[in-house]
């Protein structure tokens, strides 16, 4: 049975305050006990996320810098994350990937050095619009998971999540139909029986993200090969990020 996983990304927002509303909230909402939720704030909260969550939350990091330590102003290391006892992070988001130009072989330095330090992965990777509107997708989407992904052991993919999230439904309020996703997923999940076998690819959580909320979740984590999601903008309203969790 694949681990079903509900995650919040919540990017570059919340101040102080903010935050301890949110996790107050979140301390008392109703999860399912088996859907496991992960949370990723900016840095600055981290370290005292991970002592006031309660419910069994994960906390996870948005980014982190591949090299343990040195000369890197302004960037944080994984064993600076490791040292604060995060276990999660997040990886090719759409966000680094545009804004902050990380390239498909910045991403595999970036699996490579998580995965050996124990760290647990959230691959993101989905296509631009303009990708979708001329139907190349599949290529596209591949190509991220081939480059930066598919060079692990089966052994080392066990600490791989893979998040399809279409960037053209990121933050836009166009959710792609169930159907879109469930075709993706599928051949996500094919893909991974080509490269290792059947049993490893049945035993990849694959997470759907893009404008998922507390109306569309049910009918997206109905489709049999979604297996949670990866949500942003909804994930900031703890009423909003429980109902999702609750709508396997
Ligand atoms: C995201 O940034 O990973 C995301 C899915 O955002 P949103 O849910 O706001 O579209």
């Amino acid at each position: 049975m694949r681990q079903k996983i509900v995650a919040g990304n919540w990017k570059m927002n919340l101040q102080s305050e903010e935050v301890d509303s949110l996790v107050n909230a979140l301390n008392t909402s109703n999860f399912p006990s088996d859907v496991e939720i992960k949370i990723f704030p900016s840095f600055i909260y981290l370290d005292r996320l991970t002592k006031a969550v309660k419910n069994d939350i994960h906390v996870g990091a948005q980014n982190f810098f591949y090299e343990q330590k040195g000369a890197f102003t302004g960037e944080v290391s994984y064993a600076q994350l490791a040292s604060i006892g995060i276990k999660d992070v997040l990886i090719g988001h759409s966000e680094r990937r545009s804004i902050f130009h990380e390239s498909e072989l910045l991403l595999k330095e970036k699996v490579d050095v998580a995965i050996s330090n124990g760290l647990n992965v959230i691959f993101c990777c989905g296509e631009p619009l303009n990708i979708r509107e001329s139907n190349q997708q599949e290529d596209y989407v591949k190509k991220q998971l081939e480059e930066s992904l598919f060079h692990l052991t089966a052994e080392q993919l066990k600490q791989v999540v893979i998040a399809y999230e279409p960037v053209w439904a990121i933050g836009t309020g166009m959710t792609a139909t169930s159907d879109q996703a469930e075709e993706m997923h599928l051949s996500i999940r094919n893909w991974l029986k080509d490269k290792y076998n059947e049993e490893v690819a049945n035993n990849v959580s694959i997470l759907y993200g893009g404008s998922c909320n507390a109306s569309n979740a049910k009918e997206l984590f109905a489709c049999s090969n979604v297996d949670g999601g990866l949500i942003g903008g909804a994930a900031l309203d703890a009423a909003s990020f429980s109902s999702i969790a609750n709508s396997y």
